[in-house]
């Protein structure tokens, strides 16, 4: 029957109705409900003959053997936050289901084509997102303290892995997936408002943001709030609220997609009759520029020192996590374009703000492009987000169209 965008989108529907709820998708990773999501793929997937393989970091591999046994990846995660969307990682896999049945159908493709379902891509239980994919790309350094974590019932991750027969300590093992993997392609939903805002049903993913994040302590005095004049205060919440300011400029006049974010101010002692003596400020910026990056962090560490110097108070700076951006393939990037404007006459080409399995495929060295489809009024990880049934129809045609071009030219 070829291609059947349309029973994707039903299918969208079914596994929604199998592992959710009123309150959205449950599937979080190593639990019964994502359990539950995986064996109805094993189950959907048989018809296709591909084989099914769990690895040793949890992953779930489809394979649907080629002329060659260089692979062609396409990957997505079962998994979902509590209460989540219907489609965030899931559209991917069935997506990419979809193209490997009409693959199956055809006969023998030229390279081999795999199907994979990343184990813990939302980190929900654990506070450790890209687990599987992290393990497959060899990139995960953290066992020493994954092995501390516990969930909210104080159940250690080692023993929560175990009963999914995932042994922490093994997990690297399942580095020898990539060892044939030729390029790897990924669909997601947007989660931002940039399509929907342009119009248009598809992007491009040009790679993942890079990000500085720091803790941005002012320090200041304390002193009462009656007795002490104007002219005389030393408040550290001036210099933080200076700041936030300060970096919205700074991200327009570096540009290029620039983001930044003060998501937290903690001010001491809090209380309303005293001046702020220290406020801690987090601040996250982004950017899928390397050098662009830095300019922005040097820039509003340049400011944090003239604004305390203004209030007469001090700053200090301490690194929180860094990542480096993550470029994608400029090959499949041409290849994605062209897939869209095919399949919606017209394509763009943005940057992805969250981190996704694709990044840490991209990090072991194998080119890699993502799709986004747009999501309507920009939500995700809550259950109203959403995609209108015809643009999840395209999606799943730019991903076949996509998968066609890059096994030719990949073999
Ligand atoms: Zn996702």
């Amino acid at each position: 029957m070829g291609l059947s965008p349309e029973r994707t989108v039903a299918e969208l529907r079914e596994l929604q109705e199998l592992t959710g709820d009123d309150d959205g998708a449950q599937r979080v990773a190593w639990t019964e409900a994502w359990e539950k999501g995986r064996s109805w793929l094993r189950e959907e997937m048989a018809p296709t003959g591909a084989a099914e393989e769990i690895d040793e970091a949890g992953n779930q591999w489809f394979t649907l053997p080629g002329e060659s046994d260089r692979a062609l990846l396409i990957g997505g995660h079962m998994d979902s936050v509590p209460n989540g969307g219907r489609l965030d990682g899931c559209l991917n896999v069935l997506a990419g289901m979809e193209v490997v049945r009409r693959l199956a159908e055809e006969g023998t493709p030229p390279l081999t084509v795999r199907l994979v379902s990343w184990a813990d891509e939302e980190g929900a239980r654990f506070g450790r997102s890209l687990f599987g994919s992290s393990a497959a790309a060899g990139s995960m350094a953290d066992q020493d303290d994954l092995r501390q974590r516990r969930d909210a019932d104080a159940i250690a991750l080692p023993d929560a892995l175990a009963a999914y027969g995932v042994d922490l300590d093994g997990a690297l093992a399942a580095r020898r997936q990539l060892e044939n993997a030729v390029a790897y392609l990924e669909l997601h939903i947007e989660q931002g408002p940039v399509l929907e805002s342009l119009d248009l049903p598809l992007g491009v993913v040009l790679g993942t943001f890079g990000v500085e994040r720091h803790l941005v302590t002012f320090r200041g005095q304390a002193a009462h709030a009656g007795s002490t004049p104007m002219d005389q205060r030393r408040d550290a919440l001036a210099g933080a609220a200076k700041l936030e300011l300060e970096i919205r400029e700074i991200a327009k006049r570096v540009g290029g997609g620039a983001v930044c974010t003060m998501g937290s101010v903690v001010t001491k002692p809090g209380i309303v009759t005293s001046v702020v003596e220290t406020a801690e400020c987090l601040l996250d910026q982004r950017h899928l520029d390397a050098a662009q990056l830095a300019e922005m962090l040097s820039n509003a560490e340049a400011a944090s020192r003239k604004i305390a110097a203004e209030e007469n108070i001090e700053v200090e700076w301490e690194k929180i996590w860094s990542i480096e951006p993550i470029p994608f393939d400029e090959r499949l990037i041409e290849l994605a374009d062209e897939s869209i404007v095919e399949v919606a006459g017209s394509s763009h080409r943005l940057p992805s703000g969250p981190l996704h399995d694709a990044a840490e495929v991209a990090r072991a060295g194998i080119p890699t492009v993502m799709l986004f489809v747009q999501s309507l009024r920009g939500l995700s990880h809550t259950k109203l987000e959403d995609t209108k049934d015809e643009h999840l129809e395209l999606s799943v045609q730019a991903l076949d169209r996509l998968t066609t071009k890059a096994l030719e030219a990949f073999a």
